[in-house]
């Protein structure tokens, strides 16, 4: 059963900031290169249910291997909460770092793992 919600979050020192829905009950860790580096843990949501507030501008874009994911971050202060991509069905989606939205506590989460470093 979906249990979508609706949050705010962004990076630590506060440029960036969204509001999206999304699920937290499919929350997911990661093992390839990036996300294993960085502890990261995702949700994901179609581009249309997320909305940059403020910080789009302090946004840097970091892209490595095949270049389909853009790894946001503020430039600021380094947090990437959110990434932005496309489903495997082609649409616009977004990763929500879960770690990043406010009253979120992601030790109570139930967290699924992506074999990430194989795809
Ligand atoms: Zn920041």
């Amino acid at each position: 059963m979906a249990d979508i919600k609706t949050y705010t979050g962004g990076c630590h020192c506060g440029r960036v900031r969204y509001e999206v829905s999304a699920d937290l009950g499919k929350v997911f860790g990661c093992n390839c290169s990036i996300c294993i580096k960085r502890g990261a843990l995702w949700a994901f949501t179609g581009s249309d249910q997320f909305e940059l507030k403020a910080g789009a501008e302090e946004l840097s874009d970091y892209q490595f291997n095949k270049k389909v994911i853009h790894h946001l971050f503020c430039r600021n202060c380094g947090v990437g909460s959110f990434s932005r991509g496309q489903a495997p069905d082609g649409r616009e989606s977004v990763a929500i770092n879960v770690r990043c939205l406010d009253g979120v506590d992601p030790n109570t989460l139930q967290v699924a793992q992506i074999d990430g470093k194989n795809l």
